[in-house]
């Protein structure tokens, strides 16, 4: 089999006990199945990028004994790739400015009794679909999606399904402020990378749905998912993530880092004299879980 597998962190802060977790278990995934583990960086969003955060990640990965395979691939870089990926939807006609701001859409969403999704996002209305308003310029250029349940088999999380053209509505693929979605960037790059299996956190579970969608509107191959379930936080409860300033990983003592994230996963402890031994053992163990 031809597995490829990537770790995608957006550079916004160190890696941490969360993401920690995905990275883990996108690599044991990637090495149980014989395949290849490749590292992406997502600063598409470049406002959110922390410099030096990135290298930082990386050197945290590299004293995990989390080696990634071949070149690290740069959303910043990538301009070119998702231009390409816009225009083909434009040509079909599949692609329209929007010229509404983040308040009318909630507000319409409102009187439109629109249901919040399960992480409370307001479906866009469509309100801009069939032409732009009167003395309105396009903000945001969103795609026409089609009508129609998504569904897909989640590898660790079972049988999910999602109506995307209600929940969500045409989405954006390129903001308000210039930049390209990472609904778009994380479709082109997964095909352009040869990725056969997402491994990562739940909390992306919700995008997977548009995220088939917009790869079968530009007619890329499938990919196959699992979602690991989050860490929260045992004080908050809230997921830890570097926005509720998640400490970083302390990488001056793997072995241990990697038990916890092997146990956060669920799985049972076992004894491994080190860093290497350790990763062999879970990974013939995660290949017995997830065959
Ligand atoms: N860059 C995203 C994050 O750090 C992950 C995207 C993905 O794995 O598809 O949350």
């Amino acid at each position: 089999m031809n597995y490829v597998g990537r770790f995608a962190p957006s550079p916004s802060g160190p890696l941490h006990a969360g993401s920690l977790v995905a990275a883990l278990a996108s690599w044991l995934d990637a090495r149980a199945h014989g395949g290849r583990w490749l590292l992406r960086i997502e600063d598409v969003d470049t406002p959110r990028t922390v410099p030096g955060a990135a290298e930082r990640i990386m050197g945290q990965l590299e004293a995990l004994g989390l080696a990634w395979d071949g070149e690290v691939m740069w959303q910043s870089r990538r301009g070119d790739a998702y231009q390409a990926a816009f225009d083909s939807l434009a040509a079909r006609g599949l692609i329209y400015g929007c010229g509404c701001t983040r308040r009318e859409i909630a507000d319409s969403a409102l009187r439109g009794q629109a249901q919040p999704g399960t992480d409370g996002e307001r479906p866009y209305p469509g309100t801009c679909r069939h032409g732009l308003p009167e003395g309105r310029q396009a903000r945001a250029w969103r795609v026409r999606l089609p009508e129609g349940v998504e569904r897909f088999k989640d590898r660790w999380l079972g049988p999910q399904e999602q109506d995307v053209a209600q929940a969500v509505g045409d989405m954006a693929l390129r903001r308000a402020d210039g930049l390209w979605a990472y609904q778009l960037a994380v479709v082109v790059d997964d095909a352009a990378q040869g990725v056969t299996d997402v491994v990562r956190g739940a909390d992306l579970l919700s995008s997977t749905a548009r995220q088939r969608v917009l790869g079968r509107l530009l007619g890329l191959p499938p990919v196959r998912y699992l979602h690991v379930p989050l860490i929260l936080d045992a004080g908050s409860g809230l997921k830890l993530s570097k926005q509720n300033g998640a400490p970083a990983v302390d990488t001056s003592a793997p072995l241990e880092a990697l038990k916890a994230a092997w146990n956060a996963l669920g799985f049972p402890s076992f004894e491994a004299p080190d860093r290497a031994a350790f990763l062999r053992e879970a990974a013939a163990r995660w290949a017995r879980r997830f065959p």
